[in-house]
């Protein structure tokens, strides 16, 4: 499934080859999605240009001012973006796509749990989807402090915590476990139980692991977005996410693997620790 990382880096790619653009033509080939794509697509976007490609959380947001508003996708569960020659041959699940002067991005997503809508006015932000998001955690806005009021008081595992996405958005599994493995922290420690340092080393970790998660797609992301790969051609190197029975590679202990909230996490049980005055 893309996460926040692999979306920014769809994100970086496409954008110089699109910015700017005047929109030639925008075919919806299939429109039932998890929301139905708009029919009138064309009608509101053709001969406008792209002013902007933004990113919120896991969805990426097209800005066409002189269309009055904004195009919201988000790729779901299987959903990826190339960029193709105008004569490219289709694939099967190729929905929508935004014809450009050179050339043409295509929407592909086999289970079509993704979605395209549309948000008029100045604020994407206004759209119910994204109005209910939490903050992004590479911006300054995540801090130890706000970390620390949030969790005040919680006694939800900080591993489910942190993949709330009305909290923190773009923390999912993959990077909630290698997070906390960074960290030092317990998947089971309770939320509210974590001290000072602890917060701080996981505000570092969470970071850390999505920079280093975007800048190994970043690397590659001509081929990224040029390929019938797609989202979740490049993989974050991982210490503890799916490793379950192999050795740390901090301490060779054996990784386990546990169940929380119906998602499998992974961590291991000597370098990560329950919470600060939690033994
Ligand atoms: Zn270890």
């Amino acid at each position: 499934m893309p996460e926040l990382p692999e979306v920014e880096v769809s994100r970086m790619g496409l954008l110089p080859h699109l910015e700017g653009q005047r929109l030639v033509a925008a075919i919806v080939r299939r429109a039932d999605l998890r929301l139905p794509i708009p029919q009138d697509l064309h009608a509101r976007l053709a001969g406008h240009r792209l002013a902007a490609l933004e990113r919120r959380g896991k969805y990426l947001l097209f800005h066409w001012p002189t269309a009055g508003g904004w195009l919201i996708l988000h790729l779901g569960m299987s959903g990826s973006l190339r960029l193709v020659a105008p004569d490219a041959p289709l694939g099967k699940h190729d929905h929508l796509e935004l014809v450009f002067p050179d050339t043409v991005m295509r929407f592909s997503d086999p289970r079509r749990f993704g979605l395209v809508t549309w948000q008029t006015g100045e604020d994407a932000q206004a759209h119910p989807l994204l109005a209910a998001l939490g903050i992004e955690p590479l911006t300054k806005a995540l801090t130890p402090d706000w970390l620390a009021d949030k969790v005040k008081g919680r006694k939800q595992p900080i591993k489910q915590f942190l993949m709330d996405a009305r909290i923190v958005v773009g923390i999912g599994n993959i990077y909630a476990a290698e997070s906390l493995f960074r960290a030092g922290i317990s998947p089971l420690a309770p939320a509210g139980s974590l001290g000072p340092e602890h917060l701080r080393a996981l505000v570092a970790a969470i970071r850390e692991t999505l920079r280093e998660a975007i800048d190994a797609g970043g690397s590659s992301v001509r081929d990224y977005v040029h390929s019938d790969g797609g989202a979740g051609s490049f993989q974050l190197r991982c210490a503890v996410y799916g490793r379950a029975g192999q050795a740390c590679p901090r301490c060779g202990t054996t990784i386990r693997q546990i169940r929380q909230a119906g998602r499998s996490s992974f961590y291991c049980p000597k370098c990560q620790k329950p919470a600060d005055g939690a033994r």
